[in-house]
């Protein structure tokens, strides 16, 4: 089956072949010099390049993104994708080009970056130079030695990925695939869920006991895996994949315990790996590989900037961290974009995180730990429905909170979170967030 195509609104870029706009006849020149160049075309590209103009810059922006496509919000490719109906890739379209006049070149990977020279080379051999540079290369999915991606095997990510899954899930009646999903944490259980969604059997594959138990306190953990078997998913706990075969109209998968799964289709969610390599080499690395940069967002190379999943920034109320959530690729985004249009300020944002599932949802803020010691708050969401706070606690402080069910309650989180404190006995924290659905609407 033919995988549709991305609609036109994301294809608006200028493909590697394509670029005649920025040819030169001097063939020591860079192929074209920017005054804001961002290597990476994702979510903060097209909110760095929004907040260049807004901040008043008129000089000229490129963009060099490795996918064929322009930015687009990535959340909705494991959520409103698969569950609204009514919902396209042109709703939310970040019209990145159109708002700012940047010249996006799709399909364009970058390799290179001499600080010093202030430009950065192209997998294809083209130099492009810049006068300030942000890296927002996001990550890219871990993957498995033993199982390489292919038509029926997905590392779950882009846009790209979306369509050759729906290629293979097709919307509507008729026969739906067994897809296997390897890995309970976030991409893994909302892609189960979306594909239960479809109507397909569901297997999900992971290496805990009870399902999400290395983030949530084990009897939270244990309502959050009832939601996916009662979804009628089969989740299968202590599965750890060791690699896989695809052949034909399927795939084998072998687990280390050396048992086997078959399934039509199989996508893979085990976490992500910055994506500095190996731009990055001539700046400052974290030990996870991430881009060390200081609160305006700055390497240690002059003019070069980073954000974004890639980024391990210092947060002002978390510390050192990388985050990689939209939230924070949003805000870090336009914060970098008017930082290099010259704005004096400093990425003061302590990000929130989010998931939606089956029809729940949380927001989230800080560090999420079951190893931590936890306190789980249950009470009424003043409409009829069950709501749930989470704590997380280090010796000396609250470090995480999270919000199930819950109409607000993140400006109190980040408060407590912000206070670097913690009270003696853990079970006080119990009433301390307690949004109401009626305080919302009111
Ligand atoms: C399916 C999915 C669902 C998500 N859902 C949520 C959610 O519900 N809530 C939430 O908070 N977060 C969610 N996220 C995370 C969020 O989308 C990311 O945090 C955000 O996209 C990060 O933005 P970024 O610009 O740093 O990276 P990206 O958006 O990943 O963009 C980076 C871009 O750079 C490109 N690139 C990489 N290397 C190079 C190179 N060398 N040369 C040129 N281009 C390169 C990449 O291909 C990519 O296009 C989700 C992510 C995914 C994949």
């Amino acid at each position: 089956m033919t995988a549709p195509t991305p609609t036109a609104a994301y294809l608006r870029g200028v493909t590697q072949t394509d670029q005649t706009d920025v040819s030169t006849d001097d063939p020591g020149a860079p192929r074209a010099t920017y005054d804001f160049l961002i290597v990476g075309g994702g979510m903060v590209a097209d909110a760095a390049a929004k907040a260049i103009r807004e901040q008043g810059a008129q000089g000229s922006i490129g963009i060099l993104g490795d996918e064929p496509t322009t930015p687009y919000p990535r959340p909705a490719l494991s959520k409103k994708l698969w569950t609204d109906p009514d919902f396209s890739y042109d709703d939310g379209e970040p019209s990145t080009a159109e708002e700012t006049g940047a010249e996006i070149h799709l399909e364009t990977r970058v390799v290179g970056l001499d600080p010093d020279a202030h430009e950065v080379t192209t997998e294809a051999g083209d130099r492009f130079g810049y006068g300030s540079l942000l890296i927002a290369t996001g990550g890219h999915p871990t993957t498995l030695d033993g199982l390489p991606a292919g038509d029926r095997v997905l590392y779950y990510r882009t846009l790209s990925d979306y369509h050759r899954l729906r290629g293979l899930v097709p919307e509507g009646e008729g026969d739906k695939p067994h897809v296997a999903v390897v890995g309970g944490g976030y991409i893994g259980s909302e892609i189960a869920a979306a594909m239960v969604g479809e109507g397909c059997r569901v297997t999900l594959l992971h290496p805990d006991e009870v399902l999400g138990e290395s983030v949530y306190p084990r009897e939270f953990a244990e309502r959050y895996q009832q939601l996916f078997t009662d979804a009628g998913i089969d989740v299968r706990g202590g599965s750890k994949v060791a690699g896989g075969l695809e052949a034909g109209d399927g795939v084998q998968l072998q687990l280390d315990g050396g048992e086997t799964v078959e399934a039509d289709v199989v996508v893979l969610g085990l976490g992500i790996q910055p994506s500095g390599d190996p731009i990055s080499d001539a700046l400052d690395r974290a030990d996870d590989g991430g881009i060390v940069v200081d609160e305006r967002l700055a390497t240690s190379a002059p003019d070069v900037y980073a954000a974004g999943d890639v980024a391990q920034y210092p947060d002002p109320i978390l510390g050192r961290r990388r985050v990689e959530h939209v939230d924070n690729a949003d805000s870090q985004g336009a914060t970098v974009g008017r930082i290099m249009a010259g704005s004096d300020e400093a990425y003061d944002h302590t990000p929130m995180f989010y998931s939606d599932l089956f029809g729940h949802g949380y927001e989230a803020m800080g560090t999420l730990d079951a190893s931590l010691e936890t306190v789980v708050d249950d009470f009424e969401d003043g409409d009829g429905g069950q709501s749930t706070v989470l704590y997380y606690l280090s010796d000396d402080e609250v470090v995480g909170v999270l919000l199930w069910d819950c109409a607000g309650g993140l400006d109190e989180a980040e408060q407590l979170l912000a206070a670097h404190t913690r009270p003696a006995d853990a079970s006080e924290l119990v009433g301390r967030i307690r949004p109401q659905k009626n305080d919302e609407d009111s």
